[in-house]
């Protein structure tokens, strides 16, 4: 597949409107097949993401297409993007290595090949793949992600492998846009340019979308949102893949660097900006399911999502390792997380309750340290990312992530990255940490973003709730006034420092 929007993964479901987005949504909130298929599939559930994992595996080197966004030679150990692998595998080693990391990560449950070129571009690797890790992991689910040219021609293969998660990107439907975003398409064994080449990849595109919605495989639209050139336009797109069965829509931000190479990245092309991105979604949510938690994986990404654990299960590393695939033991420890899933749904809820009869119309973000299982148990300082989430009455809403350098590098804060930091979450009022220092804490007074940590490991969304309720109280009482926060910048280089 190619780079940035290709990946796999999926979706959502529609939205309770009480807490989170679309991709929140439960048991209750969808069809029970439906719910089957996404309840524990980290990129089609939000709610799933915090608690399950994924991993990628790099069989498809070969791309059929050419995006203005995407440079498949562009590696680097610290960077995480679609089209960024540091290994390519054989279908045999990718088995292996499937196996491998479902034994050391058992809340490991989908499998995805997401490039680094199309899957569809290479089906014999592709589907090879499929076939063994079914044979020996039957209750691992299968996702590819694909541009869509060749989708149409193997619909019937991907039923008969029980992909029942397929995701597409679709950054228009006007070749008019199209011709500004793909230089070419390889098609019929020529090589197509400008207007016609955009036409013949969207059509393919929505047919093979129509196809795989008509066969009940879960579809996922991917769309890369281009400022000034497919912003405006991803409306129309939404309206026209929903219209066509897609079951999320997934809007995501240009990456854009001079150092990725790309054709937009050396234009100068600019992604868009945090509230931007935002504004985006928002407008398209009432249209059909948002996911909002996509972290532009790489194409060997491995383990929850905003972690990266690929340099584990290098090929050398699997290549050695004595694996033993345990079914029931994956499934026990599945019943583990389960279990503090649902205690975390259940302490929401009982908190949201507490809301009742508040009727504000504020909205406030705040940003969240987490390492994962819903709760506040990252310290400021060794957080990478932060989960950002919408407070009102109606409860907490996950509306994405930001990207960050780490604070704390080697046991010291490094001002430069808590620069990097404050303007990654400058739209936010609060940041909840499980712990932060006193240098960072009295920055991000300054820059108008209060430090919580007084629900250090607690749930985020009930503690998120609980402290919207106080921050509504102390307006009401005179203590605080409420202040409208400013714009954000959505990270676009690579990573440069460390993990701790
Ligand atoms: S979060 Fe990662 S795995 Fe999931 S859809 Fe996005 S890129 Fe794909």
């Amino acid at each position: 597949m190619q780079k940035m929007a290709e990946h796999k993964g999926c979706g959502t479901s529609g939205g309770s409107g009480k807490a989170s987005c679309g991709t929140g949504a439960g048991e209750n909130d969808m069809p029970t097949e439906i719910w089957e298929k996404v309840k524990n599939h980290p990129c089609y559930s939000e709610e799933a993401h915090h608690h399950y994992a994924r991993m990628h595996v790099a069989v498809a080197p070969a791309c059929n297409i050419q995006c203005n966004y995407c440079n498949r030679k562009y590696d680097c150990a610290n960077e995480s993007r679609p089209g960024v692998v540091s290994e390519k595998l054989s279908p045999e080693q990718a088995a292996k290595k499937v196996l491998a990391v479902a034994s050391a990560i058992p809340q490991m449950t989908v499998l995805g090949i997401a490039g680094p070129g199309d899957p569809l571009a290479n089906p014999g690797k592709t589907f090879k793949t499929f076939e063994l890790i079914s044979e020996a992991a039957p209750d691992i689910k299968l996702c590819l992600s694909t541009n869509g040219l060749s989708l149409p021609d193997h619909v019937e293969t991907i039923k008969k492998f029980n992909v029942d998660h397929v995701t597409i990107t679709i950054n228009m439907t006007d070749p008019d846009i199209g011709a500004e975003i793909y230089p070419w398409v390889f098609w019929k064994h020529k090589r197509v340019t400008g207007k016609e080449a955009a036409k013949i990849l969207t059509d393919r595109q929505l047919k093979g979308l129509e196809m795989l919605t008509a066969n009940g495989i879960l579809c996922k639209v991917n769309s890369v949102m281009i400022p000034g050139i497919n912003d405006d336009h991803l409306v129309t797109v939404n309206r026209e893949v929903k219209s066509r069965g897609a079951f999320l829509h997934n809007i995501m931000p240009l990456i854009s660097s001079p150092e990725h190479g790309t054709v937009f990245g050396l234009n100068g092309q600019r992604g868009p900006s945090a509230q931007e991105l935002k504004a985006l979604q928002d407008s398209c949510e009432g249209e059909m399911n948002m996911m909002r938690h996509c972290r532009q994986c790489r194409a060997d990404a491995v383990g929850l999502l905003g972690e990266d654990r690929s340099a584990e299960f290098t090929t050398d590393k699997i290549m050695e390792m004595d694996v033993n695939y345990d079914l029931s033991a994956r499934q026990a420890y599945q019943e583990k997380v389960e279990e503090e899933r649902q205690a975390k749904v259940a302490a929401r809820n009982a908190e949201l309750e507490t809301l009742a009869g508040e009727n504000a119309d504020l909205k406030i973000l705040v940003a969240v340290a987490t390492k994962g299982s819903g709760r506040i148990n990252e310290h400021f300082g060794h957080a990478d990312e932060f989960q950002i989430y919408e407070l009102s009455s109606n409860g907490a809403k996950f509306v994405g992530h930001r990207r960050v350098d780490l604070y704390c590098q080697g046991g010291y804060g490094e001002e430069e990255a808590l620069e990097t930091v404050i303007r990654a979450i400058n739209d936010c009022t609060a940041v909840f940490v499980a712990k932060i220092g006193h240098c960072p804490k009295e920055d991000l007074l300054k820059a108008g973003i209060e430090p919580v940590d007084q629900y250090a490991y607690e749930f985020i969304e009930q503690s998120a709730i609980a402290y919207f309720k106080d921050y509504l109280a102390k307006i009401k009482s005179g203590e605080i006034t409420h202040v409208t926060r400013g714009d954000a910048t959505i990270r676009q280089g690579a990573f440069v420092s460390v993990d701790a």
